[in-house]
């Protein structure tokens, strides 16, 4: 579901054109529809089916300003994995009781942020960190809630390199060594044990992997009770996935999300424990897209190249994960025009930087703008300055209202980092 369709011809981001933003702000941008993000979030919410479900929105998918605000006005927490999100979800009006700390490397002054912060949760991934944020919180008078990762040794998600609950992957604490942690955990001075969580990978389209781990945790947690130990939080961590290819096998909607709520409701039947989410590509993915422009035609004998102003330092999905978005032009196609296979490609001077290949798309031509639909998450967040090439803008578009949460760069800001050593 988004809000991304042709009128009259034109491809508008709600009720805004889309050759109106491009003339107003240039190319490549990010555009995120507040329709779709709020509407991503409620329908997972409620399809949820608990009383008072503690979602954390992972700030990783998406840190956007604007994207963020949105969001914590609909009451949502943030799971965030530096403390640059936890400024950033703070600056959004996130409350740290709202906010939970995942990651395997988090640093001794991160900790030390975090706890002054005084958020909600620490999401413990290991046995040095457990001692370290004890070390860190008791130093500060203050006992530190927690959860503990357990890597349960099941893997599940899009692409290898996003799979993180495999025994081989570097997350959590293992599953045989969690009820010892655990259990030095409640001893600790600077750590208020609170329970357990999980996280096994990203863009999950079958719900059995994530079942099998949460019947694991639920396990773990009804070894701990027995053992006298108390356990009243569990976090499920994110991980659903998102239609990238709207059309069936790929395709599909809102029943993912009713059958993961009918299944967290059945394995954590009667556990008492309050539940945690970290939903992320879910609520953002849908909502962003990249607008550019065609920049060049090239033909070869047996190859079209579409040489567009968009590259891989602005959407790195393709070329890190092959990942496949579908590509709209956004003068709507003449009904009957026959399609031509373009590989579409970005400035960047690397092969890697190829959006697709033998993609089927109507005819374009230099300046005929197109989108990159289901880039919301993992899209701006990701990108970088390679080739000295500057972040693009990123708008939030609210009716027929738009807002430029995030200005291009600057080529001042962009140099202007730069300092020469004395001895040049
Ligand atoms: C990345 C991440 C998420 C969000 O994953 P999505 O696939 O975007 O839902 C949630 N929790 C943790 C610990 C993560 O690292």
């Amino acid at each position: 579901m988004h809000h991304f369709d042709y009128r009259d011809g034109i491809l508008h981001a709600e009720d805004v054109p889309l050759p109106a933003l491009a003339d107003r702000l240039g190319t490549p941008t990010y555009i995120y529809s507040s329709a779709t993000l709020e509407r991503h979030y409620t329908v997972f919410r409620d399809s949820l089916g608990l009383k008072d479900p503690h979602i954390f929105y992972a700030v990783k998918a998406n840190g956007n300003l604007g994207v963020l605000m949105t969001l914590a006005r609909l009451g949502a927490g943030a799971d965030t994995v530096s403390e640059g999100e936890i400024r950033k979800a703070l600056a959004a009006g996130i409350p740290a009781s709202r906010i939970v700390f995942s990651g395997v490397g988090k640093t001794e002054a991160e900790l030390a942020f975090a706890v002054e912060a005084g958020i909600y949760q620490v999401n413990v991934e290991s046995e040095g960190e457990l001692d370290l944020l004890s070390k860190v919180a008791a130093a500060r008078g203050k006992r530190q809630p927690v959860v503990l990762r357990v890597n349960p040794e099941v893997g599940a998600g899009g692409h290898a390199k996003i799979t993180t609950g495999g025994a081989a992957n570097k997350f959590g604490v293992s599953f045989s060594e969690a009820e010892r942690l655990y259990a030095r955990a409640a001893n600790m001075p600077g750590i208020s044990i609170q329970g357990l969580a999980v996280h096994i990978g990203s863009q999950i389209l079958k719900l059995d992997a994530l079942e099998a781990a949460f019947r694991k945790l639920r396990g773990i947690i009804e070894t701990l009770r027995a053992q006298g130990h108390g356990v009243t939080r569990l976090d499920l961590g994110g991980g659903l996935g998102i239609p990238y290819q709207m059309q069936a096998p790929y395709a599909h909607g809102p029943e993912l999300l009713q059958d993961y709520g009918a299944m967290v409701r059945a394995v954590t039947e009667g556990l008492d424990v309050e539940l945690g989410f970290e939903p992320g590509r879910l609520i953002a993915g849908n909502a962003g897209i990249l607008l550019a422009r065609v920049l060049y035609v090239n033909e070869r004998a047996d190859k079209r190249f579409l040489v567009i102003d968009a590259a891989m330092n602005d959407l790195v999905r393709p070329a890190m994960y092959d990942a496949y978005h579908e590509i709209w032009p956004v003068k709507e196609p003449e009904p009957g025009l026959a399609p031509a296979a373009y590989d579409v490609v970005g400035p960047i001077c690397e092969s890697g930087d190829t959006f697709t290949t033998n993609r089927l798309l109507p005819p374009m031509a230099p300046g005929d703008l197109l989108v990159f639909k289901t880039a919301g998450a993992y899209g701006a967040t990701m990108s970088s300055t390679y080739n000295q090439r500057l972040l693009v803008s990123e708008v939030l578009v609210r009716g027929a209202d738009f807002a430029v949460t995030r200005p291009r760069q600057t080529y001042e800001q962009l140099l202007g980092q730069d300092r020469a050593p004395n001895w040049l």
